[in-house]
């Protein structure tokens, strides 16, 4: 089973979890940046974060064979903090560099006025830079929450496949499908989607356009997760091709359309799609 982590903070993680996880199977992992905890107190504190996030861990992802790709942006609840938002004139600096896949984590966290205004800005630098975007929703208040995240995104005029709006549930995945969007799924321990309740989802509507994660940070989580999905869904009867196509083909098709998602050199035993037979390295670009 090859598994491409699209949403992942490896910066909060150990060198045990990167070993477990290419054990697992994990080749290419998509670190978005975020907030770490502890509010940050000038943007020159996300200066070295970026940088890290661009140098540094992937350097520490190589060690174990896995890829390691970036989403650069103003996260949305330090979005609400004056210290932080001269973050997005550094922005641009960052969507120009290869590593860098998409704009993200952006969207909202409290729907605040602040948050609305970075989250809108973030949305015409992904268009600008012709980056795809990575939008979080709130995990409080979900369906509205995701109702306006999607007319947020709808204004913006940026292509909806080029955006994926993340930790979906059972409450708000039919909203996201008729968008045209991306569906991002969180699987955690104990809150937010269990891989049964997954693969349930999987069932009623179908691989297309589905994203799987562990959204794995700094609280209670765990990477491995997608492959405990993966083992769900052949459970439940789904096929390798099913499994590939969520855990593989479909993050690799949708960062794929940054054009910078280089996974050649990569040690992944199926590297070409089984189905069209054609070279999906660089992921249609
Ligand atoms: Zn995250």
């Amino acid at each position: 089973m090859r598994i491409f982590d699209p949403h992942i903070h490896m910066t909060s993680r150990t060198t045990d979890d990167y070993e477990r996880m290419a054990a697992a199977g994990v080749r290419a992992v998509v670190e978005p940046a975020f907030w770490l905890g502890q509010p940050r107190t000038s943007a020159a504190s996300f200066t070295d974060y970026f940088d890290s996030l661009i140098g540094w861990e992937p350097f520490r992802a190589g060690q174990f064979g896995v890829r390691h790709f970036a989403t650069i942006a103003l996260n949305p609840k330090e979005a609400n903090d004056p210290r932080c938002r001269p973050v997005l004139d550094l922005l641009p600096r960052y969507l120009d560099k290869d590593a860098v896949v998409a704009v993200g984590e952006i969207g909202y966290d409290s729907m605040t006025p602040e948050e609305d205004e970075a989250f809108a800005a973030q949305l015409a630098l992904a268009v600008a830079y012709d980056l795809p975007a990575l939008v979080h929703t709130p995990h409080r208040d979900k369906a509205r929450g995701c109702e306006r995240t999607l007319a947020v995104v709808a204004e913006s005029g940026i292509d909806a496949g080029r955006v994926v709006v993340d930790h979906l549930n059972e409450v708000t995945v039919k909203l996201v499908r008729d968008s045209g969007c991306w569906l991002g799924f969180s699987i955690y321990p104990d809150t937010k989607m269990t891989p049964q309740r997954m693969v349930e989802l999987l069932r009623e509507y179908g691989t297309d356009r589905m994203l799987v994660n562990s959204a794995a940070d700094w609280g209670r989580s765990d990477p491995l997760l997608t492959r405990a999905t993966g083992e769900a869904m052949l459970a439940a009867g789904f096929s390798d091709d099913d499994v590939d196509k969520v855990l593989w083909r479909n993050p690799v098709e949708f960062y794929g359309q940054s054009g910078r998602l280089d996974l050649s050199d990569l040690d992944v035993a199926a590297a070409v799609d089984p189905q069209t037979g054609n070279s999906i390295l660089r992921g249609g670009s």
